[in-house]
């Protein structure tokens, strides 16, 4: 995905039901992308795609909604 891809992704999350941000890896990402796996709060989520990663086909990471707001 491409950053401005990324960026039209985390919007659409930010508007949607979700609480949080959760940044996605595939099991076979690098140790960078590894790292930044996790739920975040919408002002300190990390940019996608990772500058840093060291994937040789370019970074895999990618945002998903956190849907906390129905338990009880
Ligand atoms: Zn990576």
């Amino acid at each position: 995905m491409t950053e401005k891809e990324h960026k039209a992704m985390l919007k659409k999350i930010q508007e949607g039901l979700a609480t949080k941000v959760r940044i996605l890896v595939p099991a076979n990402a690098c140790s960078v992308c590894r790292r930044v796996e996790g739920a975040y709060e919408f002002e300190g989520v990390p940019e996608l795609p990772l500058e840093d990663c060291a994937g040789i086909d370019g970074c895999n990471a990618m945002y998903a909604p956190v849907l906390d707001q129905f338990g009880p």
